[in-house]
């Protein structure tokens, strides 16, 4: 077997087929059916089997991930005991913010590293390194007084239809593997599965004005993520786009 670098521990080590996205996530998100649908920039959503692997850590880095990050994050929005609904949102009793983040910042970063052409658009450059720190010590926490989601946001959105052309079963059964939009001083990234979409912000005019500024985000601010906003599909130009293709299709 061939040795190589691992790219979270960088010891050299046999390398695993690592999910880019955790294969629990494709799991849940067929629950049963034998396929899904999936969207993927700048070709219509297809429903089939994608499971995008590729080599890039080791047996050891596999196993943290799962234990650290993925355990919780798929877990998460999978306990119906665990959340709260309500009319515009809903709330997770029980969070912890740390794992929240760090489970999708491991997925973005996967996808950034990743050189599988599915994921040519989400590259991180300079930023990959510090995103791997962080995922490997299991902490935000960057220089002096900066954090890592001083620059990088997560935010979560339930999607939802409220003129009921797609049931809630269909919205749950739909994975978006991670998508970039935007330009290159304020970026966005989207990933979503199980009814859940994930927005990453990377604004590199913010970092700039953090120098200058002494506010930071808050354990306030970060523990305000337990409330996950209901988003209409008619809300986002980039809901709209991917949706209309679908109700097209479902109604054929
Ligand atoms: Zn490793």
């Amino acid at each position: 077997m061939k040795m190589e670098r691992c790219c979270l521990c960088n010891k050299e080590a046999i390398l695993q087929q690592s999910h880019i996205v955790p294969s629990s996530v494709f799991k849940s998100v067929k629950a049963g059916e034998p396929q899904l649908y999936v969207f993927e920039e700048n070709t219509n959503p297809v429903y089939r089997n994608v499971d995008p692997k590729e080599k890039l850590l080791c047996r050891d880095c596999e196993q943290f991930l799962s234990v650290n990050y993925e355990q919780y994050g798929t877990a998460l929005t999978k306990n119906p005991k665990n959340v709260v609904k309500c009319k515009e949102h809903i709330e997770f009793r029980k969070f912890d913010y740390k794992k929240w983040y760090l489970y999708h910042l491991s997925i973005l970063w996967r996808a950034s590293i990743s050189s599988l052409k599915v994921f040519s658009n989400i590259k991180l450059g300079e930023f990959d390194q510090i995103l791997q720190q962080c995922i490997r010590a299991n902490c935000l926490h960057l220089c002096g007084s900066l954090s890592l989601d001083d620059f990088i946001t997560i935010t979560m959105f339930r999607v939802i239809d409220k003129s009921s052309r797609i049931d809630d079963h269909a919205i749950k059964n739909i994975m978006l593997n991670p998508v970039r939009h935007g330009d290159n001083d304020d970026v966005l990234f989207f990933f979503m599965a199980n009814g859940f979409l994930v927005q990453f912000r990377l604004n590199k005019n913010h970092i700039e004005q953090l120098r200058y500024k002494s506010e930071r985000r808050t354990d306030l601010d970060r523990n305000m993520q337990r409330l996950v906003r209901k988003v209409d599909i008619t809300e986002s130009a980039f809901l709209v786009d991917n949706f209309n293709w679908l109700i097209e299709k479902m109604k054929s």
